[in-house]
């Protein structure tokens, strides 16, 4: 950070409005966050620095849900509803969610076209009345006396603005407004690293027949270039394949290092900077490497994302961190409010590492207890998606979308219930939550049966 400092005048700043639910960020969680407090009858905005809704699966490309199925004993079940579910039909009404596909030969997920996924998010958004704001960045929060947040701060073209709520929810991804308002947080592995970004992008004009199952053939190509010397890889275990239609395929190849070998860090700018830039050139390189590959030769970049993608900055610590055992022992919680089916996934220096309950031996599900989305410290505060409180282990596994959306629905409801009971997300009484939730179509895990199919 820089040593010089300035002192900014104090001014009036207009107020934008007064919300029951303030959600900051439009990803899986805050999408879901925010239908689930307007279902509910809150009224509700949500707030998106962006012109879009998807977060990460479509301001970084993403392209693809994953955690939405479970390997329950050797067979494959949607393990995520409720929301998840009714924005899935909006984007298959589309024609932009492809059949769930088989990764490691051991869990499914299922890849969407962008455009499907921002239209369909939008619909979903509308259908329920939730007030939204895009082109607003959350900047900062005032405070109340008793440590509540009284307003979120915003940056748009109109100038500054401000924001008041009764609840607030950090679906930021980066845990923007938990540590604005003081919550304590974590960030990365603590020692200066975190899970590695990729610049995502997707290839056209590929020939579907000659290309084959080239997902398979493609790492192997890899290896044997890598050995022979024609090619550096950033990292090992890229993942290229295809989206709906044949011609079109989705590449997650780079890696973004820093120049001491940590990861890029998604909380600074200078980084992302240098992040964007050396993405875009990987993505070139990735590209011509790829040309190589029989049924690509006329292949060419058909998008590029508008922002580096980030797996993970901030985790605010709540009233539990859900771990790496907890992911890899499938951990049960009676406070569950929706359960995660990814592994591990760890994005590490040069490679991609997954690590999985024993499969077909286990329910390949762990649950989620509501304490991971209440932050220490804010009265007035919850947080879902990727910033919630996991350590850096079990958050490379509950990062993924489908447990996003489940936390998402789960805070959308609690705040709904807190206002309810003139109480604080913290006091709520967990068993209503989890009654409104099964009611409302989410899969909670505890006592419910494990829905069935796909
Ligand atoms: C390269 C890459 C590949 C991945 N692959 C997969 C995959 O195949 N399948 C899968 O399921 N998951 C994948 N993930 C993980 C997944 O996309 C994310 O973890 C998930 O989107 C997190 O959801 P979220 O809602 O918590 O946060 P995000 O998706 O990060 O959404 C946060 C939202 O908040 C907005 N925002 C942030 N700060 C502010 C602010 N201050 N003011 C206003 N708005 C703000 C952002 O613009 C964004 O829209 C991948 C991630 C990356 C980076």
């Amino acid at each position: 950070m820089p040593l010089k400092t300035i002192t900014e005048p104090a001014r009036q700043i207009p107020l934008y409005g007064e919300y029951e639910v303030v959600v900051l960020g439009g990803g899986p969680a805050g999408i879901a966050a925010a239908v689930a407090a307007a279902r509910a009858g809150r009224r509700t905005l949500l707030i998106e620095r962006y012109g879009f809704l998807g977060g990460m699966g479509t301001a970084a490309g993403v392209t693809n849900f994953c955690g939405l199925h479970a390997n329950v004993y050797g067979e494959a079940h949607r393990v995520v509803q409720g929301v998840a579910s009714d924005l899935l039909g909006r984007i298959d009404r589309l024609g932009g969610l492809n059949a769930p596909h088989l990764i490691l030969g051991k869990i499914f997920a299922q890849a969407y076209d962008t455009a499907a996924y921002k239209i369909g998010a939008d619909d979903l958004l509308a259908a329920h009345k939730v007030d939204i704001l895009f082109h607003a960045l959350g900047a900062g929060v005032v405070m109340q006396d008793d440590g509540r947040i009284d307003v979120l701060m915003l940056e748009t073209k109109a100038g500054r603005q401000a924001v008041r709520a009764a609840i607030f929810i950090d679906c930021s991804g980066d845990g923007d407004l938990a540590a604005w308002a003081g919550a304590p947080f974590e960030v990365g592995d603590n020692a200066g690293s975190m899970l590695f970004p990729s610049m995502m992008f997707r290839l056209n004009g590929i020939d579907p027949d000659k290309a084959g199952d080239a997902w398979r053939t493609i790492p192997v190509l890899m290896e044997k270039a890598q050995a022979s010397g024609t090619h550096r890889f950033p990292r090992k275990g890229a993942i290229v394949r295809p989206q709906k239609s044949g011609i079109e395929w989705r590449v997650n190849f780079t890696q973004l290092a820093r120049e001491d070998g940590s990861a890029v860090n998604g909380l600074e700018p200078d980084q992302m900077t240098r992040g964007e830039i050396e993405g875009r050139r990987q993505a070139v390189q990735a590209f011509e490497f790829l040309r190589t590959v029989p049924g690509f030769e006329k292949s060419y970049i058909v998008d590029l994302p508008p922002q580096l993608g980030i797996r993970e900055t901030r985790r605010v610590v709540g009233g539990y961190m859900l771990s790496g055992e907890d992911v890899l022992n499938c951990a049960s919680f009676e406070d569950s409010i929706g359960v995660n089916g990814w592994p591990m996934e760890q994005h590490v220096a040069g490679d991609v590492v997954f690590k999985f309950p024993p499969i077909p031996e286990s329910r390949g599900f762990n649950e989620l207890p509501y304490r991971m989305l209440v932050p220490q410290g804010v009265d007035n505060l919850l947080m879902a998606g990727r910033c919630a409180s996991m350590t850096h282990e079990g958050q490379s596994a509950a990062r993924v979308s489908g447990a996003c959306f489940a936390m998402g629905e789960a805070v959308g409801a609690a705040a709904d219930l807190a206002l309810s009971g003139n109480t604080i997300p913290r006091d709520i009484a967990v068993e209503k939550l989890q009654q409104t939730l099964k009611q409302q179509g989410a899969f909670i895990g505890r006592d419910q049966r494990v829905p069935d199919g796909m």
